[in-house]
């Protein structure tokens, strides 16, 4: 209704805003990598500190990159992607705030899996999505295991398992109505999105949990 309009309309303008910031960003970052690139060139007493400074500055950009796809509203653009490169970027980007969450993701790739058919941009928006949940759920800290396997039918299943508390059973039909949350400051638009996105791929997304143990969100998307 009004009130859900508003607030979309509230977020899109949100992520413009954060996208046109992330575009003001790669320009001092351009020239920065150069006058570092210069300093190299000059034979300076200590160069791997130069190093570092190149390797730190790549990482921004890249951080910088990966915001801007998913902040700015994009549309489907369909190619065929291996969902282990997707998912390895994915969990690079989340490094280091699972780490100040004192928090260990690991990916476990089962099987040699197809390219299949997706949205990459969309996809790893799904992943982000559904780690943060992950890592929202784990105050204390704990890990999260990342599994790829291939299905019998061929399908590429993502299951997403972290050691939270799990979801209360009145919840779990609640889970991707939008702005459903339980947290005080959520938005309950993450997983909304998530369904979205993964009924787009024509692939299925469920979430079980068992409250004292943990939630895993299963993802399985055609070939
Ligand atoms: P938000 O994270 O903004 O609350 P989401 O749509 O991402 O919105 O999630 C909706 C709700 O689902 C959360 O508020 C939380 O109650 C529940 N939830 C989602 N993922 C998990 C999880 N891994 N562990 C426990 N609860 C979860
Ligand atoms: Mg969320």
């Amino acid at each position: 209704t009004e009130e859900m309009l508003r607030r979309s309309d509230k977020l899109s303008a949100l992520g413009q805003m954060a996208a046109g910031i992330a575009h003001e960003i790669r320009n001092p970052l351009t020239s920065l990598k150069g006058f570092v690139q210069l300093m190299k060139a000059q034979k300076p007493d200590r160069p791997e500190y130069l190093d570092i400074m190149l390797t730190e500055l790549d990482r921004i950009n890249f951080i910088v990159s990966e915001f801007m796809k998913i902040a700015k509203p994009q549309p489907t653009d369909f190619s065929f992607k291996h969902v282990g490169t997707i998912a390895a970027d994915i969990v690079s980007l989340m490094q280091s705030q699972a780490i100040l969450h004192k928090t260990q993701i690991t990916l476990n790739i089962k099987d040699e899996l197809p390219p299949i058919l997706c949205d990459e941009n969309h996809l790893k928006q799904v992943l982000l999505n559904v780690l943060k949940n992950a890592i929202e759920a784990m105050p204390q800290g704990g890990e999260i295991v990342i599994e790829l396997s291939l299905e019998p039918g061929g399908q590429v299943k993502i299951s997403i398992t972290d050691q939270g508390p799990g979801i209360p059973e009145k919840y779990l039909s609640k889970l991707g109505d939008p702005f459903f949350t339980t947290k005080e400051s959520g938005t309950g638009l993450g997983l909304m999105v998530c369904y979205q996105i993964i009924e787009a791929h024509k692939g299925t997304m469920h979430i079980t949990s068992k409250q004292g143990v943990g939630t895993t969100v299963h993802i399985c998307l055609p070939a």
